[in-house]
């Protein structure tokens, strides 16, 4: 396990691990039953290309533990895939479902491909062959996927129908995140990004900040988009945003149904012409009230901790600051982090509803959806502000210490087993 170390993501998904564990004074044994996945699988497959060739894809999934329940995480498709950067993702997922009282260790899976770059009928061979490999791993009761970077409702709807041919019978609690139409929740789709808006709002309103709120955003895709649009319409100014195409600016504000219109039309933001183009950098570090990193991991680092100009860091991405950024957030005092394992974690609530209401058969009104996750995000937040006011620790460490130590407490009870 000790090569996963070598990854940069795992590492520093480790170093924050350790920070926490320090502080909450965790005894060494304990730390080391709770640190390494418990359980990987790495899965290498061919799938046949329009071309008439056959192309090999590796992809992996990754179950951190399983002391409070089933597993639960998504699934990437991108290039960058490797075993560190999932083992890191499904670690956060840990922390993250026990910060918000969710019955489920944490779990992340992904295939090293770019999705952009592949037929309808390629990216469904892919998902049904990498599915399948995964067949033993999986289940409603044992781990459920969800939709990340480069996945989506369909991919979700390929993967449970190739499970449930597998086993027999329409098992839509094997994944979360599919299209209504056969069992998904209504809200899931926006969760993750009405969840960032909502807390977004909150300590807005907690640190008295003026409206209109100016914000910024890296990563135009599910979750940068539709934090965007539910903060738009709560009367925010956009005035800065990126994809992977390239990165706009317009201090006067950028009209955000025609970025989307356009967005629609060409599939990328770059040549938007109502905003000027500008480094991807160079945009993070612009003044605006709220910055949303909505992208990757490891975005905000000691080369521009100290340049950020925002009063509310709101973590969309998973993992997006790093633990020397984050010394530097915590001596500058000036910026609230609301940190990813609560600011993101809209989307595996609400997975969390869809899948009980799968179990159940009994479906829930949008609204009902989303003043049960309100409820719990509001909770959570107030939970995290508490411990970090008392302990006198930013709020990634109450956040983590928070999650971590259920994680810890379930191992303990439960004992090792033989
Ligand atoms: P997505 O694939 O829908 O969108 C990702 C976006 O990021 C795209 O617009 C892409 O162009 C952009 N991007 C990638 N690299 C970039 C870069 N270097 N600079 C600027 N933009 C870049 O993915 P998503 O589902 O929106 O996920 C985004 C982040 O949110 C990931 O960290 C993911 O783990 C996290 N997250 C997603 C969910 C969810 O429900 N989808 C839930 C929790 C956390």
């Amino acid at each position: 396990m000790e090569f996963l170390l070598s990854d940069p993501t795992f590492a520093m998904a480790c170093e924050q691990f350790h920070r926490v564990a320090s502080f909450l004074g965790l005894p060494e044994k304990t730390r080391e039953i709770i640190k390494w996945p418990q359980r990987s699988l790495t899965v290498s497959f061919p799938v046949k290309m329009d071309n008439g060739t056959i192309r090999m894809f590796v992809g992996y999934r990754v179950q951190h533990h399983l002391a409070l329940g089933p597993t639960k995480g998504g699934i990437r498709f991108d290039p960058d895939v490797t075993l560190g950067e999932i083992s890191a993702l499904a670690m956060w997922m840990s922390w993250k479902c026990a910060l918000v009282g969710l019955p489920f260790g944490g779990a992340k899976g992904g295939v090293a491909c770019k999705p952009s770059e592949m037929s309808k009928k390629e990216l469904e061979g892919l998902t049904r062959r990498y599915t399948q490999e995964l067949i033993p791993f999986i289940g409603p009761q044992k781990d459920i996927p969800a939709p990340d970077i480069g996945t989506n409702e369909q991919i979700m709807a390929w993967m449970m129908d190739t499970y449930s041919m597998q086993v027999g019978y329409t098992a839509p609690g094997v994944v979360t995140g599919k299209p209504v139409t056969i069992g998904g929740s209504l809200g899931r789709r926006e969760a993750t990004g009405r969840g960032v808006a909502f807390l977004v709002k909150k300590v807005s309103e907690i640190l008295k900040m003026p409206n209109p709120l100016r914000i910024i955003v890296q990563g135009f895709g599910n979750v940068g988009s539709v934090s965007v649009r539910q903060l738009v319409e709560q009367g925010a100014v956009l005035i800065g945003v990126s994809d992977l195409s390239g990165a706009l600016y317009n201090p006067k504000g950028i009209n955000c149904a025609h970025l989307c219109a356009y967005k629609e039309k060409t599939g990328m933001l770059a040549g938007f012409p109502e905003a000027d183009p500008i480094d991807g950098f160079d945009l993070l570090c612009q003044r605006c009230d709220v910055l949303i990193p909505a992208a990757k991991e490891r975005v905000i680092t000691k080369k521009n901790a100290e340049k950020l100009q925002c009063r509310i860091l709101a973590e969309g991405a998973n993992g997006p600051t790093t633990p020397e950024a984050d010394k530097i957030l915590e001596e500058r005092k000036d910026i609230f982090v609301i940190p990813d394992i609560l600011c993101n974690s809209g989307g595996v609530i609400v997975s969390y509803f869809e899948w009980v209401q799968d179990m159940q058969s009994y479906f829930w009104s949008e609204r009902e959806v989303f003043d049960a996750l309100y409820r719990i995000l509001s909770a959570t937040l107030h939970s995290i502000m508490k411990f970090s006011h008392e302990r006198k620790v930013s709020t990634r460490i109450a956040a983590l210490s928070l999650g971590i130590k259920k994680v810890a407490e379930a191992k303990e009870m439960r004992g090792v087993f033989p």
